[in-house]
């Protein structure tokens, strides 16, 4: 699915993010930057060993955060690293810490004058954020950046899961039709 907002494309995509081709990808990180399971560790194998390098000379992350590296060997240029929060019951900033993950990706983005960019399901694996309270936190963050911010032409979200992409078709067309 694919919808457009101000100047910038939102695209709707089952895949794998460490494939995409736009001028970065979003990893779903942790706050010490180590690496781990889940897309983390995707992206960490197939962009080498100079990103997890670059990852330990910046140290960490707070969770709302972002920060960037290069690409490595994938075909995106640059790594947007973010870190999206843990669910524990919804009661402990998990909405805000996590729209501020993906804000703070797309300031990354503009400030480096990227024109593309993928993120996949932050925080919805391991970290346990219900996929539907996710996407609606996902999707109302960047259709409210690209409101103001013309700078980007393409936001696409990797979904891993048919049943994920789904959930996100049926939030962006909820919050399109809204407005
Ligand atoms: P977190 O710790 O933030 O929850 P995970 O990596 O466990 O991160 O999961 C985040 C999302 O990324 C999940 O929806 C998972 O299915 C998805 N995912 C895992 N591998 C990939 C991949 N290669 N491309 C896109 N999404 C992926």
């Amino acid at each position: 699915m694919e919808i457009t907002a101000g100047n910038t494309v939102l695209s709707l995509v089952k895949g794998d993010i460490t494939l995409e081709q736009t001028d970065a990808i979003v990893n779903a990180a942790n706050s010490r930057l180590a690496g781990g399971g889940g897309v983390d560790g995707a992206i960490h194998r197939a962009g080498g060993p100079t990103i997890t390098e670059e990852c330990g000379k910046i140290g960490g992350c707070p969770t709302g955060s972002a920060v960037i590296t290069s690409g490595g060997n994938l075909k995106a240029r640059y790594i947007i690293h973010a870190v999206g929060p843990v669910y524990h019951n919804g009661k402990r900033g998990e909405d805000r810490l996590l729209s501020g993950a993906y804000h703070t990706s797309l300031e990354l983005a503009v400030n480096h004058k990227l024109k593309s960019i993928a993120f996949p399901a932050i925080s919805t694996g391991i970290y346990g954020y219900p996929i539907d309270q996710a996407a609606e936190v996902a999707l109302t963050t960047v259709l409210d950046f690209v409101k103001t911010n013309k700078g980007l032409s393409l936001v696409r979200f990797v979904l891993f899961s048919d049943s994920d992409l789904k959930v996100y078709e049926n939030t962006l067309k909820r919050l399109t039709t809204e407005k």
